[in-house]
């Protein structure tokens, strides 16, 4: 009986076998890493282009007024001005800023008193939004006290004030930070009147607060 082309159910793959199946195994990486590559900058070039271009249909650009700012509604707290000056020399004396100081510091206020904004620094008091879950009050509360630091004159060769809060309370709130992000992209998809305008905002959102540029 002569064998015809083709493998047979017993041969032993000889050394050619295996050859052909790694170089198949490594060219896929590459292919791999070279998609996701292509992917990402088609995603941001894609978010680039329609945060500049989009603009909604029929949109009344929201004139917001946060009540936190006005001081009618939210007259200055002495109590919380005095802990506010104690931070700052605390933050003079190179010490650490603990949840309790940022507790002590922080007014809790509706999202609906300050809205599209997670905190706030108004009359030299820190509110922050109730809306935010705890870990995420701590992070923004920081970031917060952090422009308070800056207006004392306190983050003296910061190029980028937004840049420099951010990541002065991320470094000590990383998990809080990632709190913030979704709580905050959950908020702007509650609030967005489409989801193009949800994609393209929190894009821009993401490139303010995170990218120095
Ligand atoms: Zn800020």
């Amino acid at each position: 009986m002569s064998r015809g082309p083709g493998p047979f159910l017993f041969d032993i793959p000889g050394p050619n076998f295996y050859t052909v199946t790694m170089t198949k195994k490594k060219r896929l990486l590459p292919r791999f890493l070279l998609g996701s590559l292509f992917i990402l900058v088609f995603m941001i070039l894609f978010l680039e282009l329609g945060s500049r271009l989009y603009r909604e249909p029929d949109q009344n650009f929201p004139t917001f007024e946060w009540a936190v700012c006005d001081l009618d509604r939210y007259p200055q707290d002495e109590g919380k001005l005095v802990v506010i000056q104690e931070l700052v020399g605390k933050k003079a004396r190179g010490e650490k800023i603990t949840r309790e100081d940022l507790d002590r510091a922080l007014i809790s206020a509706p999202q609906d008193q300050m809205p599209n904004l997670n905190g706030v620094v108004c009359n030299q008091m820190i509110f922050i939004s109730s809306r935010l879950p705890e870990s995420a009050r701590y992070y923004v509360a920081r970031h917060e006290l952090e422009h308070v630091f800056q207006q004392h004159g306190m983050d003296g060769d910061c190029q980028d004030w937004e840049l420099c809060a951010t990541w002065a309370a991320a470094w000590e709130f990383p998990l809080g930070l990632l709190r913030t992000i979704t709580s905050s992209l959950r908020e702007a998809y509650r609030i967005s009147p489409s989801l193009w305008s949800f994609l393209f905002s929190s894009w821009r959102v993401f490139k303010f607060t995170l990218l120095p540029w």
